[in-house]
């Protein structure tokens, strides 16, 4: 007897190996379906066959299509030209693999020019402009006005609170956030779907970090990768921790609507007790080890010509004020909300505007980046002829007359040697940190 005949012969229906097969989405759906995130991990886990599937069930796509149908490369397309991000429920779902269906689609960007050009894709997609009260007819006109007709409509929405329509336009969602410019809002009767465009005054990633009112919601993508922020609570305990005292009627029935949805608000509480997983630390970066980051499928995508680097963004996070006790030892004691800090900082060498922890000085972030980028930039003021024929043409469009044009991509190195070598320890931390003891 041949030895295939032997092996054919003991293989008599599938295995679990043929079943969670990264061709067979109905299959592995039927059984991923079933699993808690944690669970569904620990099974990617046991083998690389089946860790394959990881990409085909953390994928945007399906999340977009319901919006843009055949148009969802070209959105994904002009996600990468605009460095647009996706946040809001979309985002959240897509970590989580929940159900419920999602009504609106919320694009963050910060350039006007961008917005006018993702608009047509929208419009493409069966979608319509729908003005907010103080914006004009066309979003042309709109972006042209943004900021005096913003003025204009404060100033009416004070002098006449009885105007509902106006007054609840007002309070949308964040729109009363400092972080937030305006909103576009584009609308498809047919489908019962919005995009809400969101533009915003300095990085996107502000109007996440700083400008939502809960850990939970502080999911988004970009063209190429998802970050979940704080995962730990988010997905596994499907709790958030807010960060905003003073809530709006919006945001209260946004609550609402997410716990209706299974994500509770937890009080942060004095003794905040998960200790080596929390993603509550005294100072984070986008996509460092407590964020859930994952690298999305990019088939048929060109790569931008200048994306932002969101990774190099970075926050501080506090939940307690701590104070020394009669016998020398530290208490703590939780503050309502949890804090969470971050500074723009905008350089004539930084082609984005960056988020930098700002937090313990001397010795931030903040304080050494601006060392560097000041001697980077003091280096090429004295560089002489001779130098800027270096090399020119190895570098291309980067180089502007032998001059560097931009250092956003060098900011990473840095950021890994100030991380490692300068960053004051955690250690140094524990006495206002609970779970660092
Ligand atoms: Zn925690």
């Amino acid at each position: 007897m041949d030895s295939t005949k032997t092996t054919e012969g003991k293989k008599k229906g599938p295995t679990i190996l043929d079943v969670l097969n990264a061709n067979l989405k109905p299959c592995y759906d039927a059984i991923l379906d079933h699993l808690e995130t944690q669970d569904m991990f620990r099974l990617f886990a046991t083998c690389k066959t089946i860790h394959d599937i990881y990409y085909c069930v953390f994928n945007v796509d399906p999340h977009l299509r319901p919006f843009f149908d055949d148009h969802t490369l070209a959105f994904r397309q002009a996600m990468a030209d605009h460095n647009l991000i996706v946040g809001g429920s979309v985002a959240l779902k897509f970590f989580s693999r929940d159900k419920w269906p999602t009504k609106d689609l919320d694009v963050y960007t910060s350039s006007r020019s961008s917005l006018r050009e993702t608009s047509k894709i929208f419009t493409n997609a069966g979608f319509k402009f729908e003005p907010f009260p103080w914006q004009s007819r066309t979003v042309d006109s709109s972006l042209t006005s943004v900021d005096s007709a913003r003025v204009r409509a404060n100033m009416r929405a004070n002098m006449d609170a009885a105007d509902g329509r106006i007054q609840q336009a007002f309070s949308y969602g964040t729109y009363t956030a400092p972080q937030i410019r305006d909103v576009y809002r584009f609308n498809n009767e047919k489908k019962n779907l919005h995009i809400d465009m969101i533009l915003t005054n300095g990085p996107e990633l502000l109007a996440i970090i700083e400008g939502y009112y809960a850990t939970y919601i502080m999911n988004f993508f970009t063209y190429n990768r998802a970050y979940n922020l704080f995962p730990y609570h988010t997905i596994l305990q499907k709790e958030g921790f807010q960060t905003y005292s003073d809530l709006s009627e919006k945001r209260m029935n946004a609550m609402l609507k997410y716990l209706n949805r299974g994500y509770k608000i937890t009080n942060y509480g004095k003794f905040h007790e998960c200790k080596l997983q929390c993603p509550i630390r005294p100072h984070r970066r986008v996509g460092d080890t407590f964020t859930w980051t994952v690298d999305l499928g990019i088939d048929g995508i060109r790569f931008p010509k200048n994306p932002m680097q969101v990774e190099n963004c970075t926050f501080g996070v506090k939940g307690h004020r701590s104070y020394k006790m009669w016998n020398n030892r530290r208490g703590f004691s939780a503050i309502p909300c949890l804090r969470i800090n971050t500074h723009t900082l905008e350089h004539k060498k930084l082609e984005y505007p960056l988020l930098v922890d700002n937090r313990v000085s001397p010795g931030s972030w903040k304080n050494f980046l601006e060392t560097m980028l000041a001697k980077m930039f003091a280096q090429e003021e004295h560089m002489t002829e001779f130098e800027e024929l270096a090399d020119p043409y190895l570098q291309g469009e980067a180089i502007i007359n032998g001059r560097q044009q931009y250092f956003d991509k060098d900011v990473a190195a840095y950021y890994k040697f100030w991380y490692q070598y300068i960053m004051p320890r955690e250690t140094l931390w524990s006495g206002q940190y609970p779970m660092l003891q």
